[in-house]
């Protein structure tokens, strides 16, 4: 089985572009963003409407929502009702051989076939085309998703029930979802603890690593550890040394964006860039401001998974990025001759009365569905009138911007001119917040 391949093409600093491969061919150019999905999708948006986003090439499930619906059977139904339709001739029972993982009836290489063709949950959900990463923290969610107890981990899904889990079942799950990227079971808290409960925290996380590596793995490729230990940089060491396997192909920086200051963050980054093979790509999973991502990328994140442009859209907040803080504009240093004037904000309140006449589009320039095909006005209408309409048109236009963000990002790291777009765009924001 081919297995995921991590290129770096271009570094400047810490900061890197870098190709990312999965088994099914997929190449995502990172910096990138993970868009976190209710079962793949969206509230105000269907798998279509994604469509109209091109750049939104990598989408994270939670481990919680699968599992309480469609649920590992049905997954596993699922996957041997479409084998059974590729392959007619094949006998029904020769795939049943692999859904059980502790009974090593086939040979490896009859095993490894059958897992790549998987259809998995991407199939399932109709996601064609998708880096999948499969996640135990709900980025949606403030609360604490997986507390753990003694041999398994409850996870709770977004209506709320809790399920729990035993490595075992887990390991099932993985091989029935055939993820791009999944993780080892681990436990967060929120408030994060600090010293003795802190220690506690990670020690068990650890143990739960050991246990997780003796438990016969799934077959796919696209293990990620997870780097654990809070805010203490003792606690952080102490997991990258006893967690992290040597085989993963990847880090997940998890427990971050609980409480820590930016400056403690930023140190947890730098340990794990000192302690970590700069080949391996790393996932950051947090809430996705502006300042947030900028920093990460800087500190050598590759992929940033964070829910931010759904949080704006909530509040009916319009985003402006690929306008203000465009390559030219930033880069010219003319940012700050924008302060208060129309359309020049990042963030817009379109319920605004200054924009029930507007004939203009959201922001200038952006190529999003809602912009090409509507006008401020319309969209001001819809707002004011809680119509559902402006919802989907909202979510639209603030993942286009978030994700073409990324791309600007690409381009500044491109051109070497990263850090000083950084700043300038910090220094920006630090002024008008
Ligand atoms: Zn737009």
């Amino acid at each position: 089985m081919d297995s995921l391949s991590f290129k770096i093409i271009k570094t400047e600093s810490k900061t890197r572009i870098s190709i990312l491969k999965t088994t099914k061919n997929l190449e995502i150019e990172c910096p990138n963003f993970i868009y976190p999905t209710r079962r793949g999708s969206h509230n105000h948006l269907t798998p279509d409407n994604l469509e109209l986003i091109p750049e939104i090439k990598c989408l994270s499930i939670g481990v919680g929502d699968i599992i309480t619906k469609p649920g590992i059977s049905t997954l596993k139904k699922y996957n041997e009702y479409i084998l059974q339709k590729k392959n007619p001739n094949k006998q029904k029972n020769e795939t049943e051989k692999t859904t059980t993982l502790d009974q090593p009836t086939n040979t490896n290489k009859d095993k490894e076939t059958e897992i790549i063709n998987k259809p998995g949950i991407a199939s399932f959900y109709a996601l064609k085309n998708k880096l999948i990463f499969l996640t135990l923290r709900d980025p949606f969610l403030f609360q604490m998703t997986v507390p753990s107890i003694k041999n398994s981990v409850v996870i709770t899904s977004y209506e709320g029930s809790s399920v729990k889990i035993s490595a075992q079942d887990y390991n099932t799950l993985i091989t029935e979802a055939n993820p791009d990227i999944w993780t080892n079971l681990y436990s967060e808290q929120l408030p994060m603890p600090t010293g003795k409960k802190l220690m506690k925290l990670t020690a068990k996380n650890n143990q739960w690593a050991k246990n997780f590596s003796t438990v016969p793995k799934p077959k796919q490729t696209g293990f990620f550890s997870i780097i654990e230990g809070g805010s203490e940089i003792k606690q952080r060491q102490n997991s990258i040394s006893q967690s992290v396997d040597k085989n993963c192909e990847g880090i997940v920086i998890g427990s971050l964006f609980l409480g820590e200051t930016a400056c403690q963050r930023q140190e947890i980054l730098g340990i794990i860039n000192e302690k970590i093979q700069e080949d391996k790509p790393k996932i950051l999973i947090g809430d996705g401001q502006i300042t947030d991502v900028l920093e990460a990328i800087e500190a050598g994140v590759d992929l940033f998974c964070g829910f931010f442009p759904e949080f704006v859209s909530e509040l009916k907040l319009v985003l402006n990025l690929t306008d203000l803080f465009s390559l030219e504009n930033v880069l010219k240093g003319d940012l700050s001759k924008f302060k208060g004037e129309f359309y020049k904000e990042y963030l817009i309140n379109i319920c605004d009365p200054k924009f029930r006449d507007s004939l203009k589009p959201l922001v200038q320039g952006c190529n999003c569905f809602t912009c090409q095909n509507h006008k401020s006005c319309y969209l001001y209408h819809l707002a004011n009138s809680h119509e559902m309409t402006f919802d989907v048109l909202i979510t639209i236009h603030n993942l286009w911007q978030f994700s073409n963000f990324f791309v600007m990002i690409r381009e500044a790291i491109k051109i070497g001119k990263f850090t000083e777009y950084k700043k300038l765009i910090l220094d920006y924001l630090e002024e008008n917040q």
